[in-house]
C-alpha cells in the first residue's frame, strides 16, 4: 500500500522553528532535517501551531512526511513539564484558548524578567523584541539571545546557567496548566500526548501524577532525548513495556539555539504508525 511506505524513517518528532525558540524558519528546519537524512518529521513549536503551513509546504516539496505537532507548556508545582501534542486539531477551541493564554502569559513574564534584568544590566525590552519574530511564542531563549547580542553572555547556555536560571533573582514563572489538564486538552483535540524529555535533571514526575496523566490519555514518553538520564530512563522503559505505551526518540532541534542536531535520536516506524493510528485530530501531511 503506497500510504504506509511514506511513514518509513528515519523519523525525528521534535523540532523547533522561529515560531517559538528555534533560530530557523519552518522551511529551513525542514531543509535541515532533510540534509540529515530524515523522512518523517514533526514541527513542535512551544504553544503554537503557527508554523505548520510553511512546514507542510516545505516538507512535501522535499519528499518528507510531516507530523504537525506542538510542545504544550504545563507546570507541576515549581517545575515545568512539556507535553508533546501530535496531530491535534489546530482549531480545537479549548486547546486554542489555552495556548493563547499561555502565550499571553509568556509575554507578560518576559517583560517582567526584562524589567528585573534592566535594574542590573544594560538590557531593554526592545533588545528582546529584536530577537523575537512577530507573533512567535516568546521565551527565555529570546532573552538569552538579547543578552548575547549585548555581549553580556557568550551563548544561550551561559545565559540559562546564570541570569536566566530559575533559582536567580530575575526569574519569573509563566502561567501553564497542570500536566493532567494539558493531557486532557491534547487528547480532547484528537491529539497524541507524549511527555517530552521525561527523565531530565529535574527527575521523574511523581508516579501518582503520571498515573493520573495516563488515565487522562497520556500515550507515552520521549525516551530518546539527550537530556534524559539513564536510571530514570530505565524506569520509564520498564513502565512503557509493562503498559504497552508509545516511546519516541527525538532531537529537540532549535537551530543554532542548542547543539542538538536533527536525527540525533529517532523514533521507530512502528511507533510513528501507532501515533498516526491513535490520533483523531488531523492526518499527517504526506509528500
Ligand atoms: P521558557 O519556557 O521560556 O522558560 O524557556 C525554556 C526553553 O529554553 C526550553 O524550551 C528550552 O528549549 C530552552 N533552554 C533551556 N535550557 C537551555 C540551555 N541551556 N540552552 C539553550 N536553550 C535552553
Ligand atoms: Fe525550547
Ligand atoms: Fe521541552
Ligand atoms: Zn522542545
Amino acid at each position: 500500500m503506497p500510504g504506509t511506505r511514506r511513514f518509513e524513517g528515519p523519523s525525528d518528532l521534535h523540532l523547533h522553528s522561529v515560531h517559538s525558540d528555534g533560530t530557523e524558519s519552518p522551511a529551513q528546519v525542514m531543509a535541515a532535517a532533510h540534509r540529515h537524512g530524515l523522512r518523517t518529521v514533526a514541527l513542535t513549536d512551544h504553544d503554537t501551531t503557527s508554523g505548520w503551513a510553511e512546514a507542510a509546504e516545505a516538507s512535501a516539496s522535499l519528499g518528507m512526511t510531516l507530523i504537525p505537532g506542538m510542545e504544550l507548556s504545563a507546570r507541576h508545582e515549581w517545575r515545568s513539564v512539556h507535553v508533546l501534542a501530535y496531530l491535534v486539531d489546530p482549531d480545537d477551541v479549548a486547546l486554542r484558548a489555552m495556548t493563547e493564554r499561555i502565550r499571553a502569559s509568556r509575554l507578560d513574564r518576559a517583560r517582567l524578567m526584562a524589567d528585573r534584568i534592566a535594574q542590573d544590566y544594560d538590557l531593554h525590552w526592545d533588545d528582546i523584541v529584536a530577537q523575537t519574530n512577530d507573533g512567535a511564542t516568546v521565551g527565555r531563549p529570546h532573552i538569552a539571545d538579547a543578552l548575547v547580542a549585548r555581549g553580556l553572555v557568550r551563548d544561550r547556555a551561559e545565559a540559562f546557567a546564570s541570569i536566566l536560571s530559575p533559582g536567580g533573582d530575575y526569574y519569573v514563572a509563566l502561567y501553564a496548566p497542570d500536566p493532567v489538564t494539558a493531557v486532557e486538552l491534547v487528547t480532547g483535540a484528537g491529539g497524541v500526548a507524549i511527555i517530552a524529555h521525561p527523565a531530565g535533571r529535574a527527575g521523574l514526575l511523581p508516579m501518582p501524577l503520571m498515573e493520573r496523566m495516563l488515565a487522562a490519555g497520556l500515550a507515552g514518553f520521549e525516551l530518546g532525548h539527550r537530556e534524559n538520564l539513564d536510571a530514570a530512563k530505565r524506569t520509564l522503559e520498564r513502565l512503557s513495556a509493562d503498559r504497552d505505551l508509545i516511546v519516541t526518540g527525538s532531537s529537540d532541534y532549535h537551530g543554532l539555539g542548542k547543539p542538538n542536531q536533527p536525527g540525533e535520536n529517532t523514533t521507530s516506524d512502528e511507533m510513528v504508525a501507532r501515533i498516526i493510528e491513535r490520533a483523531t485530530g488531523i492526518a499527517p501531511v504526506l509528500p
